[in-house]
């Protein structure tokens, strides 16, 4: 992947009035050595980030990625960030994007370095893996046990289940998993058999003329990319829940897709050893939209 641009930002908390983007932030050379080995983001994962997909040059949802990244942050104890400042730092990383195409911008904020005075935060764009085989051709997936039940979200908020934190080894071990399972990506169950998500999509399903996403109350992220379908297809006329799911309920699926930002929708075609009915148009509209500007 081509580090395009990078930025680091003086970082400013929600109530910081500077408005001067020279000031706030600087330019810095994508392909140097920029992180202090004392920051707490490499040496315990201890930060949250976003990644942004660009299309054309056009940054899609930043407001819903400003959103989650404020909500991770009111999660982790971590200040506030400035909603002005990074709008106008995605804003600059964007004109960095290929003028036509896929990039991706990734907004990290960091505990900062240890003992330090403030978090350390910066913004990266870069070229975007291609997804285009999977929206089309789809993907098999196998539930994997999240370990935990679905009481924990409630019980243990110190977990941050539903911040976008830092630490994704695990998330990265499950897709590993998957692989050794012969499938190409995984859903987290509960120990009491409830679906969560993938470890780097939300999933959406259709039952009927509904469309479902397991509630972002049970610890797990709330999708901007599924929140921007949802808009849509309610503008289409049709009905969307959050709900529990129960496994069963996934496997009975009229159809299933894994959405993100990146890699927008990806209909499932098989889960564990159920195969699922694929909608070919549906999908392709989904796609449609998704890489319009939003
Ligand atoms: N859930 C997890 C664990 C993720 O990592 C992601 C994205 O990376 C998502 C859901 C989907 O979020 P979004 O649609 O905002 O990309």
């Amino acid at each position: 992947m081509t580090l395009r641009f990078a930025l680091v930002m003086d970082f400013a908390a929600r109530d910081d009035a500077r408005t001067d983007f020279e000031g706030t932030f600087a330019t810095i050379d994508p392909s140097a050595s920029a992180l202090n080995i004392a920051d707490l983001s490499a040496q315990r994962g201890d930060g949250i980030f976003e990644s942004i997909g660009v299309i054309d040059q056009h940054a899609q949802d930043v407001i819903l990625h400003l959103d989650r990244l404020a909500h991770s942050a009111g999660i982790c104890d971590l200040p506030a960030p400035n909603r002005a400042q990074w709008q106008q730092a995605v804003a600059r990383a964007a004109e960095h994007c290929p003028p036509v195409g896929e990039a991706v911008i990734k907004l990290i904020l960091s505990r900062g370095v240890e003992h330090g005075p403030s978090p350390t935060a910066w913004i990266t764009a870069s070229d975007a893996t291609d997804f285009s085989g999977v929206r089309s051709a789809g993907v098999r997936v196998v539930t994997l046990d999240r370990g935990y039940d679905s009481g924990v979200p409630a019980r243990a908020p110190w977990l941050l289940l539903g911040a976008k934190t830092l630490s994704y080894a695990v998330n990265m071990a499950a897709l590993r998993e998957a692989r050794r399972r012969g499938a190409d990506d995984a859903i987290f169950i509960t120990t009491d058999d409830v679906v969560l998500e993938a470890p780097t999509a939300s999933l959406i399903l259709r039952a009927g003329d509904r469309f479902i996403t397991p509630a972002p109350s049970g610890g797990i992220l709330h999708g901007t990319t599924q929140i921007s379908l949802f808009d849509h297809l309610r503008a289409e006329g049709y009905q969307m829940a959050y709900e529990e799911v129960s496994v069963a309920a996934l496997y009975r699926a009229d159809a299933a897709w894994l959405v993100s930002s990146v890699r927008l929708a990806a209909p499932i075609t098989m889960i564990d050893d159920t195969e699922l009915p694929v909608d070919a148009e549906l999908t392709a509209s989904f796609n449609r939209y998704l890489l319009s500007p939003r």
